[in-house]
């Protein structure tokens, strides 16, 4: 990718490419701007546009594939609880691949678009000087997490 960004901050700059990282890729932010690949969609930008503003990736599964079979509860969408919208057969691994910060692990899975309020209880990583563990807890992908509006640097 040429680096060509000029927008000094006060736009994303978004890149359409043909693939990224093996073709399995679907989007990629970096402060330079976003790119997106063909087989990327409107989620794919809305989702690396998030991450621009503050959001991070949220799993269905640990790094060992064990997937958060609890029911939804409001102790894991406490901004979003609405007592009784979730049906209660909906497990916390379901209602993770509802949301546009949901990072598949199968690109041929149906994503998600939805934006909570608030944060959600999921896997996620935990930025550490260096290294970046998966771990469970309240996961920042709601508005109330965003920080910043969006740029490219
Ligand atoms: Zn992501």
């Amino acid at each position: 990718m040429m680096d060509s960004t000029n927008s000094m901050g006060n736009a994303v700059e978004l890149y359409f490419v043909r693939t990224l990282d093996g073709e399995t890729t679907a989007g990629v932010r970096h402060p330079k701007g976003i790119a997106v690949a063909v087989i990327g969609d409107g989620r794919t930008i809305a989702h690396e546009v998030l991450h621009d503003c503050g959001l991070e990736d949220i799993y269905i599964a640990d790094g060992q594939g064990n997937p958060l079979l609890e029911q939804v509860s409001e102790q894991s969408i406490p901004a979003d609880w609405g007592g009784g919208y979730y049906n209660p057969w909906v497990l916390q691994h379901g209602l993770i691949k509802r949301l546009v910060m949901c990072s598949r692990l199968d690109p041929d899975e149906i994503a998600g678009t939805d934006l909570p309020s608030g944060n959600v209880r999921g896997w996620h990583h935990e930025w550490l000087s260096g290294e970046a563990p998966i771990i469970l807890g309240p996961a920042k992908v709601g508005q109330s997490s965003i920080t910043r509006t969006p740029g490219s640097y």
